[in-house]
C-alpha cells in the first residue's frame, strides 16, 4: 500500500510539511505506512490563531454549550470508528487494544459531556467553594472563581494511545473553554490525524479551537505565554528538557507532565493460593503485561507477593503467559500484538537487560523475534528478583513493553517501603480481603501513588482493573510519574482555568456569578414566585411569608402521625436533661413541613416538581409557642431542556427573634 502523507491542521487549513518527510513504519511488517513533517509551519501564527480566534469563540460559549459540542464530537467519532480501527492495526494493537484507545477515548468524551451538563453551571464562570464571611455586617465578602485561561493548550502526547491520549486531554481543555494544539508522537500520528479529521468534519468546533502538528514543534515554545498550558505525556527525559525551556521558566507556563511510572501491584499478606484474591492477582499481572504489549503507562511493572506464596505465584503467572498467542493483531486468535516499532523493541530489550541484573528472567526470551523478523514482536518477559531491598534497576528502570518483575516480601510493613521505592507512580493495585491492610496501604503509601485500586472477591466482577484510568478519577502521580494530574472529573477542567479570589460587596459578587448571595439587594415578590415561569424568575426574587406559631399540639400531632415520637419532642423530663434542648422542641421535619406550608402556592402552575434539598441545617431548636417564618429567594437557575429548568431556592426559616432556625437550598423543576 502506498504510504499516506500526513497533514498538519494549522490556522484553519490542512497543510503538508514543506520537506524533511519522516517515514512511519508499520509495527507488524516494517512497511512504511505514512510520511510526516511539520516543516514550514508558522508556529507563532498558530498560537496567535488559537488565542485570537479560538479562545474568544470558545469562551463565548457556556460550559453546557461546550459539553454539547463534546457530545457531537463523540457521536462523529463513533460513526467513523471502523476507519480508526483499521489504521490502528499498524500500531501493533489488537482489536481489544484498539478498543481501549478508540472507544476508551470516545467514552471519555461521553463522560465529560454528561459531567459538564450536570456538574457545571450553564455559565462561563465556575464557583469554587462557599462564600467566605470577611466582615461583621456582611458588606464585604469573599468568593473563589475559575475563569478560562486566555491562551492555548499545547498537548504533546505519547505514541501508545494515539486517540485516547488526545481525547482525554481535549475533553477537559474544551470544557474549560481553551483551544488546543495537538502534537501526537510521530510513530502513531497517522491514527491521531485521522481522528482529528473526523472531529473537524463534525463541523461543531469553532474556528481556531483545534490545530494539529504532525512532526516537530519547531520554535513553538519560544512563543508561549503565561496564559498557555503545556500538557505533556512521554518520557521523563523529554519532560525535563521541555520543562526547563527558558520561556516556560520565565513566563511560568503551566506544565503538566505524565511520564514513566514503575507501578506496583501487591498481593496482600492474607492471601493464600486458595483465596480468590490470589487468582485475581495472577490474572491482573498477566493482563497488564500483555494488553497493548505492555505499552501502557499504568501497566504493572513490579509485582509483590508474600514470600510464602511467591513460588506458586510465579508458576501461575508463567502458566498463563504460556497461553498468550503473539501474532498479527488482525488475527482474532492473537492475544498480544507488537510493540510500536523495532526501535522501541531495542529499547525494551536494553531495559530488560538492566533490570534482569537484579534477578533472573523466569519467563520469555527477550531476544527472540516471535512471528517475523521485520515486525516489532517480542515475547512477554517475567523477571524474578528475590532481594528487592538490594535491587536498584528494578525500582528505577521502566521497560515500556510486556515486562514485569515478581518480588517477595516477608513482613506486611516491608511491602510499603518496597512499593514506595518506585519514587512516585501513577497507580498501584492491592489484592487483599483484609480492610485493615487496605487502610495501612493508604496511610503508608498513599502519598507515593496517584491512584490505588483495591481488588477483591467482592469488587472484581465490576472492577475497572488496575490499568484503566477512568475519567471520573485522577490520572497522574507524584515524583517519577511527573507530578501532574489529569481528568478526575471536573478537577481536570480546572487545570485549564485560573482560580481567582474575589472580594467585595455581595451585590457585586452575585452579579459576577449570576447567583444569589445573602446580603445582596433582593426584589420583593409582588407576584408569588410559584406563579412565574423559569425565565421570568430573576435571581434575588424573594418571597417573605407570614409567621406561624408551633404549638405543643402541633408537635404531638406530628409525632403520632409520622411515628417519630423521639423523647426530645415528647418527654419533657428527658428533654430537659438534654444539654442542647433543655425542654421539648419541634421536629426538624415539622419545621420543614411548616415552611413548605408557608411558602407553597397550591394551584397548578409552572412548578412541576420539588426534587430535593441541599445543605440542610437545623441551626437552632424551636420550642412550643415559638413562631417560624420563611424567606424564599431565587438563588440559581439552570435550563435543563428548552422547556424546563432547575431553580435553586435559598430557604431561610427564622423565629420570632429573627434568628435562623433552619437553612437549606430547595430544588424545583420549572416550566420555561
Ligand atoms: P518521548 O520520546 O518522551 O515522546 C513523547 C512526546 O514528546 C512525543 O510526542 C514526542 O514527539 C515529543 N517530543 C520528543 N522530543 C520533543 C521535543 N524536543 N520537543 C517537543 N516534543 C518532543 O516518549 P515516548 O518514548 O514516545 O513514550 C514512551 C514514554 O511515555 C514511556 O516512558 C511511558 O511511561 C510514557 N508514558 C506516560 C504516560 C502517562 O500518562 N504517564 C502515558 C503514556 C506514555 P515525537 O514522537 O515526534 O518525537
Amino acid at each position: 500500500m502506498k504510504p499516506i502523507t500526513l497533514q498538519n491542521y494549522a490556522e484553519g487549513h490542512w497543510v503538508a510539511g514543506s520537506g524533511g518527510l519522516a517515514e512511519l513504519r508499520s509495527a507488524i511488517d516494517g512497511d512504511v505506512v505514512a510520511l510526516t513533517s511539520s516543516q514550514g509551519l508558522d508556529f507563532a501564527a498558530m498560537l496567535k490563531h488559537a488565542r485570537s480566534v479560538g479562545a474568544s469563540k470558545l469562551q463565548a460559549m457556556t460550559f453546557h454549550d461546550r459539553a454539547k459540542m463534546l457530545k457531537a464530537l463523540a457521536d462523529a467519532l463513533t460513526a467513523h470508528k471502523e476507519e480508526l480501527y483499521e489504521l490502528s492495526y499498524n500500531t501493533g494493537a489488537t482489536k481489544a487494544d484498539a478498543w481501549i484507545d478508540i472507544d476508551g477515548g470516545i467514552g471519555t468524551f461521553a463522560v465529560y459531556q454528561g459531567k459538564g451538563r450536570r456538574e457545571l453551571p450553564n455559565d462561563r464562570i465556575l464557583i469554587d467553594g462557599n462564600v467566605e464571611a470577611l466582615s461583621r455586617n456582611g458588606t464585604f465578602q469573599g468568593l473563589h472563581v475559575y475563569t478560562s485561561l486566555q491562551g492555548v493548550a499545547v498537548h504533546i502526547n505519547a505514541f501508545n494511545f494515539p486517540v485516547w491520549g488526545m481525547l482525554e486531554k481535549l475533553a477537559v481543555t474544551f470544557l474549560a473553554g481553551v483551544p488546543a494544539i495537538v502534537k501526537p508522537a510521530s510513530a502513531t500520528a497517522y491514527l491521531t490525524e485521522a481522528a482529528v479529521r473526523i472531529m473537524l468534519g463534525a463541523n461543531v468546533l469553532p474556528p481556531g479551537t483545534l490545530q494539529l502538528i504532525v512532526g516537530g514543534v519547531g520554535d513553538l515554545f519560544d512563543h508561549l505565554t503565561s496564559q498557555d498550558v503545556v500538557s505533556f505525556t512521554g518520557s521523563a527525559q523529554t519532560a525535563a528538557k521541555l520543562k526547563s525551556h527558558p520561556v516556560v521558566q520565565r513566563e511560568s507556563v503551566r506544565f503538566v507532565a505524565e511520564q514513566d511510572s514503575l507501578n506496583a501491584s501487591v498481593l496482600g499478606p492474607d492471601a493464600t493460593p486458595d483465596s480468590p484474591e490470589f487468582d485475581l492477582f495472577i490474572k491482573e499481572v498477566t493482563k497488564e503485561m500483555t494488553v497493548k504489549a505492555g505499552q501502557k503507562c499504568t501497566a504493572i511493572r513490579r509485582a509483590f507477593a508474600p514470600a510464602s506464596v511467591i513460588d506458586v505465584a510465579q508458576e501461575a503467572i508463567t502458566a498463563r503467559l504460556a497461553k498468550i498467542t503473539i501474532g498479527d493483531p488482525r488475527d482474532e486468535a492473537t492475544r498480544m500484538g507488537a510493540l510500536v516499532s523495532t526501535s522501541q523493541r531495542e529499547d525494551v530489550r536494553a531495559k530488560i537487560a538492566e533490570i534482569a541484573r537484579d534477578g533472573a528472567i523466569v519467563y520469555g526470551d527477550p531476544n527472540a523475534s516471535p512471528v517475523n523478523e521485520k515486525g516489532a514482536f517480542i515475547s512477554p518477559v517475567l523477571i524474578r528478583c528475590d532481594a528487592p531491598f538490594e535491587a536498584g534497576a528494578v525500582h528505577e528502570v521502566e521497560a515500556f513493553g510486556p515486562v514485569a518483575t515478581l518480588m517477595p516480601y516477608a513482613q506486611r510493613n516491608e511491602v510499603f517501603d518496597l512499593v514506595n521505592r518506585g519514587k512516585g507512580s501513577l497507580v498501584m493495585s492491592v489484592f487483599s480481603y483484609d480492610t485493615t491492610f487496605a487502610q495501612d496501604v493508604v496511610l503508608d503509601s498513599g502519598s507515593f501513588h496517584g491512584r490505588i485500586a483495591f481488588i477483591d472477591r467482592d469488587s472484581a466482577k465490576e472492577s475497572t482493573g488496575h490499568g484503566a484510568p477512568m475519567p471520573h478519577m485522577i490520572h497522574g502521580g507524584p515524583g517519577r510519574a511527573g507530578g501532574g494530574e489529569e481528568m478526575g472529573g471536573i478537577r481536570g477542567v480546572t487545570h485549564y482555568m485560573q482560580r481567582t479570589a474575589l472580594q467585595g460587596h455581595p451585590r457585586t459578587l452575585a452579579a459576577i456569578v449570576n447567583r444569589y448571595i445573602a446580603g445582596m439587594p433582593t426584589e420583593n415578590a409582588e407576584q408569588h414566585p410559584f406563579r412565574r415561569k423559569f425565565h421570568d424568575l430573576p435571581i434575588g426574587y424573594q418571597l417573605k411569608t407570614k409567621a406561624r406559631e408551633i404549638t405543643l399540639e402541633d408537635i404531638e400531632h406530628f409525632a403520632h402521625f409520622t411515628g417519630d415520637t423521639f423523647y426530645a419532642h415528647m418527654d419533657e423530663q428527658a428533654a430537659k436533661a438534654n444539654p442542647l434542648f433543655g425542654g421539648r422542641v419541634a421536629h426538624g421535619y415539622l419545621i420543614l413541613a411548616f415552611a413548605a406550608g408557608l411558602f407553597v402556592d397550591p394551584d397548578p402552575g409552572p412548578v412541576l416538581a420539588n426534587y430535593g434539598l441541599d445543605n440542610l441545617r437545623f441551626v437552632k431548636p424551636v420550642k412550643p409557642g415559638d413562631t417560624v417564618e420563611v424567606a424564599l429567594t431565587v438563588k440559581d437557575k439552570t435550563l435543563r431542556r428548552p422547556d424546563q429548568g432547575e431553580v435553586r431556592w435559598d430557604v431561610v426559616v427564622t423565629n420570632r427573634d429573627g434568628d435562623t432556625v433552619a437553612a437549606y437550598d430547595l430544588l424545583t423543576m420549572n416550566a420555561a
